[in-house]
């Protein structure tokens, strides 16, 4: 992509209403626009990170045996009756009325719609189990929408649900998500920490919040500072086997959030220098809440011996677009955002010093069809501006590394290759630049 011909509106000022780094930085570097309190729009800078996040969210739903479909937005409100859950919502539920009168809403979470469309589909327990997820914007009428999207009122969300005949197996379908999340969370270059927490409005017995510290973290987070540096499951984990250990590895230990925590056992199960009390913001939470919507919506299926069984279930969120604010949190210094490789908008920039004059543009063009021919999505800054303004664009939107081409360099062979995470500069041959990003 050539920057002349891409939109991307930079601000030089620090816009005055972000409050946190992250909200700062994405209106600055041009990746959304606030369209009214808490709904924004996500313009093609913001948008490729956001699509990013996602693809990453969908191979590893995949990996651990969901499937993925797509509900609507909008949900009749006939629905939220059955599960007694239409009143119980409260304000944060956008509701609306279509030209018939009738009840509708947008929606805030799935398990209503994924519950009616399993008992219409589901009837023996010889097609258990099943995990069912989406990524689609919900809504939620946030009392203080704020920090960008990191509290937005519509914010992209996957969610994924499980249906199992057995407490015993949907343990086990609570344990492949529990997984996946560590590997998720890991591949875009977080260590989200697994605290035990608060089920909420989604109701159930069992859950975990998955938390990214940060100092700006909306909640007040207790653990074992052990769980922070534990590795993820290894790429090639399998599904199919009996995840317990993972999952044992981490509840073995400390971590909760402030709704569940107790200071007495934090006290005597944590030694003094082991202790970690701090912020965090979460990136997601996992729920088993057996037949809390099954039950009331008659969600059965019929069991080896003929008699009808309600389903045990449980729900799998994760924050989507409030992740891109997160991965920022966690990944930035003065001059901008710090891209991880695996989420940037491009994998590098390509900066020409001196737009106009023949040979530096050649040499430039000559870079960008060779690193676009190894598959390398590039944004080259072709303008016509100063040296120190590119510069400052680049380090500001974060791309992983930068190939400066300038003709003084090229006269004696040689390009600048900058990596922006720890700002060290090689000299290099233009013919050398490709196979190293490769
Ligand atoms: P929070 O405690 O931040 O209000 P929640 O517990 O209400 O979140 P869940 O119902 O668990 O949210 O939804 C699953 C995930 O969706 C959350 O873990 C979070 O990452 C994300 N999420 C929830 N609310 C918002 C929001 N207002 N803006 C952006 N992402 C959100
Ligand atoms: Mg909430
Ligand atoms: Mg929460
Ligand atoms: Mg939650």
């Amino acid at each position: 992509m050539r920057l002349s011909q891409y939109f991307l509106p930079i601000l030089r000022d620090d816009p005055k209403e972000a409050e946190i780094v992250s909200h700062r930085l994405m209106l600055r570097a041009g990746m959304i626009r606030q369209s009214s309190a808490g709904i924004y729009s996500w313009l093609p800078l913001g948008y490729k990170v956001l699509n990013k996040i996602e693809r990453i969210v969908i191979e590893e739903q995949d990996r651990a045996g969901a499937l993925q479909l797509l509900m609507p937005t909008i949900q009749p409100a006939e629905l939220w009756r059955e599960s007694g859950r239409y009143d119980a919502y409260g304000k944060e539920m956008l509701r609306i009325t279509d030209r018939h009168e009738r009840d509708m809403l947008y929606g805030p979470t799935n398990e209503e719609m994924i519950t009616e469309i399993f008992r219409a589909g589901v009837k023996s327990y010889k097609d258990l189990p099943r995990n069912l997820y989406h990524i689609q914007w919900k809504f939620r009428d946030e009392v203080r929408p704020r920090f960008g999207v990191m509290r937005g009122r519509e914010f992209l969300m996957k969610d994924a649900y499980s249906f199992d005949l057995t407490k015993e197996d949907s343990v086990r379908s609570y344990h492949k998500m529990f997984a996946s999340y560590l590997r998720t969370f890991a591949r875009m270059g977080l260590r989200a920490v697994p605290m035990r927490a608060e089920t909420g409005p989604i109701g159930g017995d069992l859950s975990h919040e998955f938390i990214i510290l940060a100092e700006t973290g909306e909640s007040a987070v207790y653990c074992h500072r052990d769980l922070v540096e534990m590795a993820p499951p290894p790429e090639d984990i399998d599904y199919g086997s009996d995840l317990t250990p993972y999952v044992d590895a981490r509840t073995a230990l400390y971590a909760a959030t402030e709704d569940v925590h107790e200071p007495e056992r934090f006290e005597k199960e944590v030694p003094k220098d082991k202790q970690l009390s701090a912020r965090g913001i979460e990136v997601g939470q996992v729920f088993y809440f057996g037949t809390k919507y099954s039950e009331p919506m008659n969600a059965k299926v019929q069991g080896p011996e003929g008699e009808l069984i309600p389903v045990e279930m449980g729900s799998y969120g994760i924050g989507v677009s409030r992740l891109v604010g997160a991965i920022i949190e966690a990944s930035h210094d003065d001059a901008g955002i710090i891209w991880p490789q695996s989420v940037a908008p491009f994998d590098a920039g390509l900066i020409n010093l001196k737009a106009g004059d023949a040979a530096t543009d050649e040499a430039c063009e000559k870079l960008y069809r060779s690193l676009q021919a190894a598959g390398l999505d590039i944004l080259y800054d072709d303008r016509d501006d100063r040296a120190g303004a590119k510069f400052t664009t680049m380090d500001l939107i974060g791309l992983p590394w930068q190939i400066v081409v300038g003709p003084k360099g090229l006269a004696s062979g040689e390009v600048e290759l900058k990596h922006r995470a720890t700002g060290e500069k090689i000299a290099i041959s233009p013919d050398d630049v490709t196979e190293r990003l490769r």
